[in-house]
């Protein structure tokens, strides 16, 4: 069954109580764009608050510790961003591998302690500029994409249910510069045949794959009308509302072709 488009706000470091407002305001938006999955995921401090107030949109979290609990100073953890009522978790994100150093080998673990939790996971994939001139962008999200996910056929088949993952190449994050529609499409292609491999031909076809990095009300149609894009991860534009569900409105318009 083809899925809605899926609109997810990554909203950073970005939001206190006074960014509720803006929250209801997307939430409200949200209901009168059901044809649109619409979600955020705000700091952890607004989890409960978001949580508590939406009735539309999906909450969550923009990553999680990889144990459920522990001696990790200023860590959170997946059952935590569960019990504060998130439903996904953003793993991967290029600002937490760069500014955090994870490993793809950490990113699983977190992929691991997610799917545990019952969380539904946005796994974040891409390549920096260099990669890219290099001509090595997609044997390089693959790799790391391969490396982020569970091991064996039991593992990937219960993670394919709850896994979405998002192309985001990190020089278009926050830039202003988005990739080209068709680096996009091609990076996209690439990730669905490689989803295929992993988890076969039906439930392969079900991940949606997102495109990130500089997605705006401007540029939103276009890119949400390429082949295999099936939403977007949107940073800066989601923090207001117009802008936000601008984007939203663009997805339905492209899905309805
Ligand atoms: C992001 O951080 O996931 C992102 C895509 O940011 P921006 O839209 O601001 O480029």
């Amino acid at each position: 069954m083809p899925q809605r488009p899926y609109i997810v706000g990554n909203w950073k470091m970005h939001g206190t109580r006074a960014m509720l407002s803006e929250a209801r305001a997307i939430d409200r938006a949200a209901q009168r764009h059901m044809k649109v999955e619409v979600a955020i995921a705000p700091p952890y401090t607004l989890i409960h608050p978001v949580h508590r107030e939406a009735e539309q949109i999906g909450v969550g979290a923009q990553d999680c510790h990889h144990e459920d609990g522990g001696a990790h100073t200023g860590d959170i953890s997946a059952v935590m961003v569960a019990d504060a009522g998130a439903k996904f978790v953003i793993l991967g994100h290029s600002e937490r591998r760069q500014n955090h150093g994870e490993s793809d080998a950490i990113i699983r673990a977190k992929v691991e302690a997610a799917l545990a939790a019952g969380l539904r996971i946005i796994l974040c994939c891409g390549e920096s500029d260099k990669t890219r001139e290099a001509g090595k962008a997609v044997s390089f999200v693959k790799r790391q994409l391969k490396a982020s996910l569970p091991v064996g056929h039991e593992a990937l088949a219960a993670a394919s249910e709850r896994l979405t993952i998002a192309y985001e190449p990190i020089w278009a994050i926050g830039t202003g510069n988005s990739a080209t529609v068709e680096d996009i499409a091609e990076m996209h292609r690439e990730i669905r045949t490689l989803l295929v491999e992993l988890f076969g031909e039906e439930q392969g076809a079900e991940v949606r794959i997102l495109y990130g990095g500089s997605v705006k009300p401007e540029n939103a149609g276009q890119i949400l009308s390429a082949p295999e894009v099936g939403g977007a991860l949107v940073g800066g534009a989601s923090l207001t509302v117009d802008s936000f569900m601008s984007i939203a409105l663009a997805a339905a318009e492209a899905d309805e072709g």
